[in-house]
Protein backbone atom coordinates (compact mmCIF):
# COMPACT_ATOMS: atom_id res chain seq x y z
CA UNK A 1 0.00 0.00 0.00
CA UNK A 2 1.55 3.25 -0.99
CA UNK A 3 1.63 5.86 1.81
CA UNK A 4 -1.29 8.80 2.32
CA UNK A 5 -0.55 12.13 1.18
CA UNK A 6 -0.31 15.41 3.40
CA UNK A 7 -4.11 15.91 2.42
CA UNK A 8 -5.07 12.28 2.85
CA UNK A 9 -3.81 12.68 6.62
CA UNK A 10 -5.82 15.44 7.11
CA UNK A 11 -9.10 14.53 5.72
CA UNK A 12 -8.56 11.28 7.40
CA UNK A 13 -7.90 13.34 10.93
CA UNK A 14 -4.10 11.99 11.41
CA UNK A 15 -2.97 15.15 11.03
CA UNK A 16 -4.32 18.79 11.95
CA UNK A 17 -6.00 20.55 9.60
CA UNK A 18 -9.16 23.10 9.21
CA UNK A 19 -11.71 20.97 7.32
CA UNK A 20 -14.73 23.78 6.42
CA UNK A 21 -16.09 21.03 4.26
CA UNK A 22 -16.40 17.47 3.23
CA UNK A 23 -18.46 15.23 0.94
CA UNK A 24 -17.99 12.18 -0.11
CA UNK A 25 -15.44 13.58 -3.22
CA UNK A 26 -13.85 16.05 -1.82
CA UNK A 27 -12.99 18.22 1.11
CA UNK A 28 -12.28 22.09 1.79
CA UNK A 29 -9.28 22.87 3.83
CA UNK A 30 -7.81 25.94 4.73
CA UNK A 31 -4.16 26.80 3.19
CA UNK A 32 -1.84 26.65 6.03
CA UNK A 33 0.11 29.41 4.54
CA UNK A 34 -2.23 31.69 3.08
CA UNK A 35 -1.12 33.84 0.38
CA UNK A 36 -4.18 36.02 0.00
CA UNK A 37 -6.72 37.46 3.39
CA UNK A 38 -8.49 34.21 1.62
CA UNK A 39 -6.79 31.13 0.65
CA UNK A 40 -8.32 27.46 0.50
CA UNK A 41 -7.87 24.44 -1.24
CA UNK A 42 -10.44 22.08 -2.70
CA UNK A 43 -8.86 18.53 -2.49
CA UNK A 44 -10.35 15.53 -3.96
CA UNK A 45 -10.55 12.47 -1.54
CA UNK A 46 -8.82 10.04 -4.80
CA UNK A 47 -5.43 11.16 -4.56
CA UNK A 48 -4.43 11.99 -8.14
CA UNK A 49 -1.06 13.43 -8.49
CA UNK A 50 -1.26 16.11 -10.38
CA UNK A 51 -3.35 17.55 -13.46
CA UNK A 52 -0.71 15.49 -15.82
CA UNK A 53 -2.05 11.84 -14.09
CA UNK A 54 -6.11 12.88 -15.06
CA UNK A 55 -8.25 10.47 -17.08
CA UNK A 56 -11.13 10.77 -18.63
CA UNK A 57 -12.67 9.04 -15.77
CA UNK A 58 -12.07 11.68 -13.68
CA UNK A 59 -13.74 14.92 -15.74
CA UNK A 60 -16.85 14.30 -13.79
CA UNK A 61 -14.78 15.00 -10.47
CA UNK A 62 -12.89 17.81 -11.84
CA UNK A 63 -15.83 19.94 -12.55
CA UNK A 64 -17.13 19.00 -9.01
CA UNK A 65 -14.04 20.57 -7.67
CA UNK A 66 -15.37 23.48 -9.11
CA UNK A 67 -18.85 24.12 -8.00
CA UNK A 68 -17.58 23.24 -4.52
CA UNK A 69 -14.63 26.14 -5.02
CA UNK A 70 -17.76 28.46 -6.11
CA UNK A 71 -19.64 27.81 -3.36
CA UNK A 72 -16.84 28.05 -0.96
CA UNK A 73 -15.93 31.36 -2.49
CA UNK A 74 -19.19 32.23 -1.32
CA UNK A 75 -19.07 30.87 1.73
CA UNK A 76 -15.91 33.02 2.76
CA UNK A 77 -17.61 35.92 1.43
CA UNK A 78 -15.73 36.57 -1.66
CA UNK A 79 -18.65 38.43 -3.59
CA UNK A 80 -16.07 41.00 -5.37
CA UNK A 81 -14.21 37.97 -7.56
CA UNK A 82 -11.57 35.08 -6.86
CA UNK A 83 -9.45 32.98 -8.10
CA UNK A 84 -8.78 29.48 -8.50
CA UNK A 85 -5.39 27.55 -9.28
CA UNK A 86 -3.96 24.32 -10.09
CA UNK A 87 -0.35 24.51 -9.79
CA UNK A 88 1.15 21.61 -11.84
CA UNK A 89 4.48 20.82 -11.41
CA UNK A 90 8.19 22.17 -10.88
CA UNK A 91 7.89 24.89 -12.43
CA UNK A 92 5.05 26.24 -11.53
CA UNK A 93 5.84 25.76 -7.04
CA UNK A 94 3.61 22.54 -7.32
CA UNK A 95 4.91 21.19 -3.65
CA UNK A 96 2.20 18.98 -2.24
CA UNK A 97 2.06 15.86 -5.16
CA UNK A 98 -1.90 15.49 -4.25
CA UNK A 99 -4.57 17.03 -6.75
CA UNK A 100 -5.86 20.83 -5.42
CA UNK A 101 -7.61 23.65 -6.09
CA UNK A 102 -6.52 26.96 -4.51
CA UNK A 103 -9.20 29.61 -4.33
CA UNK A 104 -7.79 33.00 -3.33
CA UNK A 105 -9.40 35.99 -2.64
CA UNK A 106 -10.30 39.54 -0.40
CA UNK A 107 -7.65 41.85 -1.91
CA UNK A 108 -6.96 42.65 -5.68
CA UNK A 109 -4.83 39.96 -7.04
CA UNK A 110 -1.86 40.47 -9.13
CA UNK A 111 -1.35 39.56 -12.80
CA UNK A 112 0.15 38.17 -14.40
CA UNK A 113 1.07 35.89 -11.22
CA UNK A 114 5.16 35.87 -10.40
P1 LIG B 1 1.04 23.78 -4.14
O1 LIG B 1 2.30 24.57 -3.93
O2 LIG B 1 0.21 24.23 -5.30
O3 LIG B 1 1.34 22.29 -4.18
O4 LIG B 1 0.14 24.06 -2.88
C1 LIG B 1 0.28 23.38 -1.69
C2 LIG B 1 -0.42 24.21 -0.66
O5 LIG B 1 -0.62 23.42 0.49
C3 LIG B 1 0.40 25.44 -0.23
O6 LIG B 1 -0.38 26.62 -0.46
C4 LIG B 1 0.66 25.19 1.25
O7 LIG B 1 0.65 26.36 2.03
C5 LIG B 1 -0.47 24.25 1.61
N1 LIG B 1 -0.19 23.39 2.74
C6 LIG B 1 0.94 22.74 3.03
N2 LIG B 1 0.82 22.04 4.17
C7 LIG B 1 -0.44 22.26 4.62
C8 LIG B 1 -1.19 21.83 5.75
N3 LIG B 1 -0.67 21.01 6.67
N4 LIG B 1 -2.46 22.28 5.88
C9 LIG B 1 -3.01 23.11 4.96
N5 LIG B 1 -2.36 23.55 3.87
C10 LIG B 1 -1.09 23.13 3.70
Amino acid sequence: MTEKTLFQKIMDRELDGEILYEDDRCAVLRDINPQAPVHVLVVPRKPIPSLDDLTEQDEPLIGHLFTVARQAAANEGLTNGYRTVFNNGEDANQTVPHLHLHVLGGRRLGWPPG
